[in-house]
């Protein structure tokens, strides 16, 4: 893993509160990562915590594939993502793809606060070989017959 760590945060609207409140716990750890954040997850940490943050756009206007799409190109080392259990989203299936794509990418993921608690405050957060999955054969694999 790179050794700042880029940490996706993500929040939906009935869990901002909750990320912001662990962000602002976790405000010294943080500050020596590189955020990237949904669109108004991102305005909402930046305004509380004064810590820089790159945005994308938001969830529902694609936020979560962007994220997605770091990951799949190793850009991103953590994925903090408080979805909301209780609501269906208009972008259900982005949600469903981003913790696909972090899956995939073995990537870790916390989905709530116990959790993103025990990621940061592990020793593993100074260092870690993350192991990047080989799919070259999956990419080799024979083409389906036209
Ligand atoms: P938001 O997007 O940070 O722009 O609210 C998060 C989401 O709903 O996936």
């Amino acid at each position: 893993m790179a050794a700042i760590k880029r940490v996706a945060l993500v929040a939906h609207d009935n869990k901002k509160k909750v990320l912001l409140n662990w962000v602002l716990k976790n405000k010294a750890r943080l500050s020596s990562c590189e955020l990237i954040t949904t669109g108004t997850t991102g305005l909402l940490i930046s305004d509380a915590s004064g810590l820089p943050v790159t945005r994308v756009h938001s969830g529902p206007l694609g936020g979560d594939q962007q994220i997605g799409a770091r990951i799949s190109e190793q850009t991103i080392d953590l994925l903090i993502f408080f979805w909301d259990p209780l609501e269906p989203m208009s972008h259900d299936p982005d949600i469903k793809a981003l913790l696909r794509i972090a899956t995939l990418w073995n990537i870790p993921i916390a989905c709530n606060q116990s959790s993103a608690d025990f990621i940061v405050s592990s020793p593993l957060m100074e260092h870690y070989e993350r192991l990047v999955p080989d799919f070259s054969v999956y990419e080799k694999r024979p083409l389906p017959k036209r």
